[in-house]
């Protein structure tokens, strides 16, 4: 993850080194695509890049300004409870269901409708019975059985715009480009074991909150589940208020 410190000039290395660039062409390859703007699918944010986070980020600034605090507590709160409360949905939707950093969405969101079901862009919880086992041993937790037997639906209403085709291969292609860029920014033995892989809304909370946040995350889950809310979590939200971003 990347911390305050090293987000810009992470940011402005990736611009010199034309990562963004190259993103966004490979972006630019895949067909655009319509939809029914029904946000099911954000409901479970799908991983994206370090390359593609700072990509995000840059939009954001240059796009959102006075939405920016908004969207980080947004985030913060969904970092900590997406595995206890189905009902969050990822902090870039907004009211009218509408992605707030659709030009620079990660390839997964790009990938959602278009792609195989056991496919990487589809199964982001594909390991949730395993994650419900493990908070059970470790930290006590019983994650809600409606969070742990969620389902993204496949989605049938995703229709092309235009002449291009798209294929599963095509997009596998894509990602493993996108994976290259990222492999000029991180080693790639990160990069392999999808370490620096994880959704936007993972690394914009850490980014504002610090790594160290993560020890924190399953006495925030149990407090809530407990209490319906959670003061450590209110102490989070409270602290990123301060950051300058
Ligand atoms: S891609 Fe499908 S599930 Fe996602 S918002 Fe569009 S219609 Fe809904
Ligand atoms: S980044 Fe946009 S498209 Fe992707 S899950 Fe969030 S709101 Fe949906």
């Amino acid at each position: 993850m990347l911390s305050l410190d090293k987000l810009y000039p992470q940011l402005s290395s990736a611009e010199k080194m034309g990562l963004l660039d190259d993103l966004n062409n490979i972006y630019g390859s895949l067909p655009q695509t319509s939809c029914e703007r029904c946000g099911t699918c954000c409901t479970v944010p799908p991983p994206a890049y370090i390359v593609e986070y700072l990509n995000m980020f840059r939009y954001m600034k240059e796009n959102l300004g006075d939405r920016i605090p908004e969207i980080v507590e947004k985030a913060i709160r969904f970092y900590f409870l997406e595995l206890v409360d189905i009902n969050l949905r990822c902090p870039f939707l907004g009211e009218d269901k509408l992605c707030m950093v659709y030009p620079a969405r990660p390839l997964s969101c790009r990938g959602y409708g278009l792609s195989r079901s056991d496919s990487v862009f589809l199964s982001p919880r594909n390991e949730m019975e395993e994650l419900a086992r493990r908070y059970k041993e470790q930290h006590g937790i019983t994650l809600p059985e409606e969070v742990v037997k969620f389902n993204l639906p496949e989605c049938g209403s995703v229709k092309i715009i235009g002449e291009k085709k798209v294929s599963t291969d095509l997009l596998e292609l894509a990602i493993s480009y996108v994976a290259r860029l990222e492999s000029q920014l991180f080693p790639v033995d990160l990069v392999d074991k999808e370490l620096t892989f994880v959704p936007y809304v993972t690394h914009l909370a850490l980014t504002v909150i610090s790594e160290g946040a993560r020890i924190r995350r399953p006495r925030v889950m149990k407090e809530y589940l407990e209490k319906g809310s959670s003061d450590m979590l209110e102490g989070f939200v409270e602290k990123a208020r301060a950051v300058q971003l």
